[in-house]
Parts: C-alpha cells; sequence; structure tokens
C-alpha cells in the first residue's frame, strides 16, 4: 500500500482531502504542526485534532514548532499578509517539515486540503506554485480538492491516485466543501475557535512591538496571549491581568526576574513587569494597576511587588494614572 503524508490543521478542507485520499487505499500518516500564535488553548486544539482525526481512523501526530518558528517572523521571503502573518513562507517551512518526515516514513507524497482561492495571500494560484516549487515537493504535493484544477502530480501521473476521482474545488464559498462532507459522511469538523493570531490586528500590535524593542523569545511570545499589554520604556514591559484566569496564566508564565505586582489587600488585577525595574518603572506600573481598580479615585493606594520567589514584598503608595496616560502606554488593544 502507498504511503503519503497528510498535513492536518483541523478543518474542514485538510479533513476531507485526507478522507478522499484514504478512501483511494493510501496509507496516510497525519502530522499538525502548532505554535504558540495558535489563537486557541493548545489542550484544547490537541482534544479537537485528536477527536476528528479519530472519526476518520487517521493515524496523526501533533508536533510543536513554536521555537523554530520564531526566526520566520524576522524576515519572511515572502512578506506578510494584511497583518504579521507570513502565511507563503509558514506553509513552505511546514511543507519542508512534512518532506523530512516523508523521507523518515519512506512515504511517497504529501497531501494536503489547500483549495485553490480560498485564502488571499496563501492559495492563489501563484502561491500554490510557489509553495509547491519552494518546499522541494514539486510533483509530490496533492491537493485533492483542487487537484483537477492544477497540473498533474506524480501519484497522478503513476496512477497511484485516481485523478478522476479528485476534485476541482475553487473559492471561497464553503458549500462545495460542506457538500462534500455530507457524502463523504463527516460531522465531527468545527475549529475550535480562532485559528492563527497572526492575523489579529490586537495581536498584530503587541507583536510588532515586542520585535520593535529586541530580538523574539518564546517566552516573551508566549506572554503576549494573556493580559493587557503597556510599554514602560524600551525594553520594560508591564502586562496587567484582565481577569482571574488571566492573573493565574500570568503567575504561570512569569520569569524568575520578573517583578509581580499585586493590589495590596484590595481587589484588582495582578500585574508582570518584564524589563528594568527602576523606582520610575515600578511607580508607573503600580500606577497602571490602581488605574484599572475600583480605587482608582482614590489619592494613595499600596501596591505590592517582588520578584517571583521573594518572601518579602515591598509596597509603592500610588494615585491611579489617568485614563489618556494608561491608553497612551498600551498596546495592542484587546
Ligand atoms: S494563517 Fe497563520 S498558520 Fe495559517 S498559514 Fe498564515 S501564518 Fe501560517
Amino acid at each position: 500500500m502507498t504511503k503519503a503524508i497528510v498535513l492536518i490543521s483541523g478543518g474542514l478542507d485538510s479533513i476531507l482531502a485526507a478522507k478522499v485520499l484514504m478512501g483511494q487505499g493510501i496509507d496516510l500518516i497525519g502530522v499538525t504542526y502548532v505554535t504558540e500564535f495558535l489563537s486557541t488553548d493548545l489542550e484544547r486544539y490537541r482534544k479537537h485534532i485528536d477527536t476528528v482525526t479519530a472519526a476518520i481512523g487517521l493515524n496523526n501526530r501533533i508536533i510543536d514548532i513554536s521555537a523554530e518558528y520564531l526566526a520566520l517572523l524576522n524576515a519572511p521571503l515572502h512578506g506578510f499578509g494584511a497583518n504579521i502573518n507570513p502565511c507563503i513562507d509558514c506553509k513552505i517551512y511546514m511543507l519542508k517539515r512534512a518532506k523530512d518526515l516523508m523521507k523518515e516514513e519512506k512515504a511517497a507524497f504529501i497531501v494536503t486540503g489547500e483549495v485553490l482561492g480560498e485564502r488571499p495571500m496563501s492559495q492563489r494560484r501563484d502561491a500554490l506554485n510557489i509553495i509547491e516549487r519552494e518546499s522541494g515537493l514539486k510533483g509530490y504535493l496533492l491537493r485533492p480538492l483542487s487537484a483537477k484544477l492544477l497540473p498533474e502530480t506524480v501519484p497522478e501521473l503513476e496512477k497511484i491516485v485516481d485523478r478522476e476521482r479528485l476534485y476541482d474545488i475553487r473559492g471561497r464559498s464553503r458549500k462545495p466543501q460542506m457538500a462534500l462532507a455530507e457524502q463523504l459522511g463527516i460531522k465531527q469538523y468545527s475549529q475550535p475557535g480562532g485559528g492563527c493570531l497572526l492575523t489579529d490586528p490586537g495581536f498584530t500590535a503587541r507583536l510588532e512591538d515586542l520585535i520593535g524593542h529586541g530580538p523574539l523569545t518564546l517566552d516573551d511570545a508566549r506572554l503576549l496571549k494573556c493580559g493587557r499589554h503597556f510599554r514602560l520604556d524600551g525594553s520594560t514591559k508591564f502586562v496587567l491581568g484582565r481577569d482571574q484566569d488571566d492573573n493565574e496564566r500570568l503567575l504561570g508564565i512569569a520569569r524568575d526576574n520578573d517583578i509581580i505586582l499585586a493590589p495590596d489587600g484590595f481587589p484588582g488585577p495582578i500585574g508582570i513587569l518584564r524589563g528594568e525595574a527602576t523606582a520610575a518603572n515600578l511607580t508607573l506600573a503600580a500606577r497602571v494597576l490602581v488605574g484599572h481598580t475600583k480605587k482608582r479615585a482614590d489619592n494613595s493606594v499600596g501596591v505590592r511587588y517582588s520578584r517571583r520567589h521573594d518572601r518579602d514584598r515591598a509596597c509603592l503608595r500610588v494615585s491611579a494614572l489617568t485614563r489618556d496616560k494608561i491608553d497612551a502606554a498600551r498596546v495592542g488593544a484587546r
């Protein structure tokens, strides 16, 4: 039986592509590449992927490529989409990883759920060609949903795959995919919300601010996913929890040398100061924090602060920063 690798995103298109090829007797191995830039919680996403792949009987693995992926954001060869989404380079990178897996597994080709014209940046005809060529997969990248609109691939030419039983879906309408799902008996395919944060304008603003102030690290990228963000100076940020969940996530993400700020004996958010813990920055952060509590009208409010593992916590007394100054320090509203 011929083996192939299929890239699974968890959306309907990749599940359909897999199901179509399985229906032609191809032995598929699924792979899902994940990064820190997923808009949903990774555990929730894993469960979704496991459910949709199990439903079609696909053996699938999930691989976290966050660390290597960061380099793509520095200077993607094919540029960004409407936000900070380097879609073409992203696809090329994932396909190169899949190509390595193809060799490892002695598979014959790679399958994706890409649909011609479905997305503005990465699924135009020229973009599909670039992705195929630059991933080193010319002739070995089969897109079953649009295959009849694209040049024949090696598995089609060699009659391993019957081109007649592939599809000619194009464009942004989801109707043909829905109809095909119905026909193939696929019911579980809804995405668990969101998708890619690199297409989100608020996240993009926070990420651009980070990239503009030094090298991007995984730790800092992770911090972008929670809290309200404020720029205190060129090397210092303050992140404030929006709710109890956020507060807990921030405490979980905090590094040993971050300063954690919290209201002194009254309800309010937790904040993390990352960077230069100067007196001016600590005061500014404390004033931002007070500005997000019910004591914002008081003249002198206590805010405790310490490093993560310090037993002793110092206390500052400050008043809230005015709303316009808070807004001016804010990066990427959420
Ligand atoms: S939307 Fe995000 S994950 Fe999808 S191709 Fe673009 S950059 Fe990659």
